[in-house]
């Protein structure tokens, strides 16, 4: 399996590599800080170069067969042959609006569960800077959105740092916040478990890329309520520019 760099340090923008197989999909290399969709957040796009060529990478998703990381080329584009020694660099501006949505998000989920006790039901983001997530709740107004909004705001603005770490199976299954988000549902090989703690605010296993702080979030607003069935509300959030 290709080491998987940014799941350590989501600040990483390209790194040397060795290509190491050409699927149908996409191209294998041996490391790679490319994120691959999944979790809500799109896979990364980005370039790989090599001595006398380069190619775009337009996608970068997970192997359904084995879960190895395929950097998907531009369909008009060259790639590499195995065994080439590449530079592998992401697109950065979009991978770190992602991290910030990304981080957003979480927060937000935090909020409202700290505010009102409910429970996310589902989410996605798209590549720019808006995203929705669903919560348990009975009933939702543009009141409840501007409530949340203030609330998430203020706390984002204290600067509050973000940790990841990589907790034992047992451990992870032992920890309120994580049982409550549903660790349950990670599949048995999965140990450790990679945890995003937005310290006092959200705790969950992730395995997308984040911020280091919630001052690189910057503002957020919440631009639509919606009612998505009985026990599901919807909201859709925005970055502001930085
Ligand atoms: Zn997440």
């Amino acid at each position: 399996m290709s080491d998987d760099l940014c799941a350590h340090d989501g600040y990483l923008t390209s790194c040397d590599a060795i290509v190491t197989d050409l699927r149908e999909v996409g191209i294998v290399l041996d490391r790679t800080v490319f994120y691959a969709r999944g979790g809500g957040q799109p896979g990364d796009t980005g370039e790989l170069i090599w001595e006398g060529g380069r190619c775009r990478i337009v996608d970068t998703v997970k192997s359904r067969e084995d879960g190895e990381i395929l950097h998907v080329v531009d369909p008009g584009a060259e790639a590499p042959i195995a065994g080439t020694a590449v530079t592998a660099e992401i697109d950065w501006d979009r991978r770190f609006l992602h991290m910030r949505t990304h981080t957003a998000l979480h927060a937000l989920s935090g909020i409202v569960f700290t505010g009102w006790g409910a429970k996310v039901t589902g989410g996605n983001m798209d590549s720019s800077g808006t995203a929705r997530m669903d919560f348990e709740l009975d009933g939702i107004s543009q009141e409840f959105g501007r409530e949340v909004e203030e609330r998430l705001n203020a706390r984002l603005a204290e600067d509050v740092p973000v940790h990841v770490s990589f907790l034992p199976r047992a451990e992870a299954f032992a920890d309120p916040d994580l049982i409550r988000t549903k660790v349950s549902l990670i599949p048995d090989h999965v140990d450790p478990i990679r945890v995003i703690d937005i310290e006092g605010i959200d705790k969950q296993a992730d395995g997308g890329t984040h911020v280091r702080s919630t001052s690189e979030v910057g503002r957020v607003r919440v631009v639509k309520t919606e009612s998505k069935g009985k026990a599901n509300k919807r909201m859709r959030i925005e970055l502001e520019e930085r």
